[in-house]
């Protein structure tokens, strides 16, 4: 189906800067706030925000079946309750009363001066009440390396992840949003392996490259969504940083998987970019073998497109690019994800966040976290500043970006940044 969002050659009267993440064929979504203004939400177009709310007063969202309270509202869950087509209907309006022929916001009496505001002049929210959040291990090349590490190269894959796409329930509460500044975590290691633990700051702090999904309500309990129904319960996509503390995860994940390495912070991109946008920049997966269950198969593409970057910012210096990596790697897609996620009956909800896994490339420049780019501490990453790192030290920042080109048309999802504090 068209999409007329996604019209490669619509133009914006709205000016966007050159290889800005955020054209008209984007139009994420997010909360927004300011001194003048309460939560609420807000649509990206270029460096300016257009307030929802402020459209809907004025009588530009009418015909849409939409409440002021979805729009006034802290959290764009309510808004979601929508579905597919509604949010498809909303960002075909968006980008209608944005395109260069249409003159309806500039007849407004009074100007617009109060619907698209300057980024630089609001703060951003958590987008999402996140009700679950579940995390995938979907990377072949990440679970290889991890396995080569932490048990044996022989037979780095375990006999199960051929078939099923691997995944944990993780923790929403410490879901954050980009730019919140986190604590180093604290827990047991054991720096002696044949020692006794000790209770202490984590010394392996690290990140993890992911992207999340969100999603509307899905169907009740005891139901499957299958994936050729799935992308109908995605509402859209995030960057997402999946904090991970290796000493404490090394010695607790035995045998029901990491705990407290974990649920200290996970960071997300404030944009949520629908998968509707994304639609453009679909492509093939990497071919399965063996052929997967009847559940897990799927027709055409599903995967998608998205170059990723990872950097290291020193307090005081310039950041360093310390991994390009890419979407599009990923074994099992976010379709099979979720219906694999349902299979047994497991009810989904709006808002519901489910994290991609770390993404790792082929090669030693794409890997997705530091325990693979250092190999384990044995292989320092140089920085621009002359400094190492093995992991992540106090006070660097970390910043996660990602885009799609296509065409001449590029959307993105801005960046996810949160710098590290020293343990409390
Ligand atoms: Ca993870």
């Amino acid at each position: 189906m068209e999409i007329k969002a996604n019209n490669p050659n619509l133009k914006s009267w709205v000016k966007i800067p050159e290889n800005s993440d955020f054209p008209i064929q984007n139009l994420p979504f997010g909360i927004f706030y300011s001194d003048k203004k309460s939560k609420r939400v807000g649509v990206r177009i270029g460096d300016h925000v257009l307030d929802l709310f402020e459209l809907y007063q004025n009588g530009f969202l009418n015909n849409l079946n939409l409440s002021a309270s979805d729009l006034n509202n802290s959290f764009l869950n309510k808004l979601m309750g929508h579905g597919k087509t509604g949010m498809r209907n909303l960002r075909d309006r968006i980008s209608d009363l944005l395109s260069i022929d249409n003159i309806e916001l500039h007849s407004l009496e009074g100007g617009f001066d109060n619907i698209l505001i300057p980024v630089s002049s609001v703060q951003m929210s958590m987008p999402v009440n996140i009700g679950d959040y579940t995390d995938f291990y979907s990377s072949k090349e990440h679970a290889t390396n991890v396995g080569m590490m932490f048990r044996d190269p022989a037979n780095a894959l375990l006999p199960n992840w051929l078939w099923i796409p691997v995944g944990y329930h993780g923790r929403a509460s410490s879901v954050i949003l980009s730019g919140v500044d986190i604590h180093r975590p604290k827990g047991q290691i054991k720096p002696d392996p044949q020692g006794d633990p000790v209770f202490a700051p984590c010394r392996n702090l690290d990140f993890e490259l992911e992207t999340a999904f969100i999603t509307f309500d899905g169907k009740p309990l005891g139901q499957s969504i299958s994936t050729e129904e799935a992308e109908h319960f995605i509402f859209g996509m995030v960057l997402f940083n999946d904090w991970s503390a290796r000493d404490i995860q090394t010695w607790e994940y035995v045998p029901l998987g990491p705990f407290l390495a974990k649920n200290f912070a996970s960071s997300m991109s404030a944009w949520i970019v629908t998968l509707d946008a994304l639609q453009p920049y679909k492509v093939d997966s990497p071919k399965q073998d063996p052929e997967v269950l009847a559940y897990l198969k799927f027709e055409g593409k599903k995967s998608y497109n998205i170059e990723l970057e990872v950097s290291i910012k020193p307090e005081n210096t310039e950041e360093t690019v310390i991994c390009r990596s890419n979407f599009k790697y990923m074994y099992w897609n976010m379709s099979q994800q979720l219906a694999h996620h349902t299979v047994n009956g497991c009810n989904i909800r709006n808002g519901d966040l489910m994290g991609s896994g770390t993404i790792s490339g082929a090669t030693p420049d794409s890997f997705g976290s530091m325990l693979e780019l250092a190999w384990k501490g044995t292989k320092p990453i140089a920085l621009v500043d002359g400094s190492e790192r093995k992991f992540i030290q106090d006070n660097d920042t970390v910043i996660m970006r990602g885009h799609s080109v296509k065409g001449g048309v590029r959307i993105g999802f801005g960046e996810v940044r949160s710098k590290i504090l020293p343990a409390l």
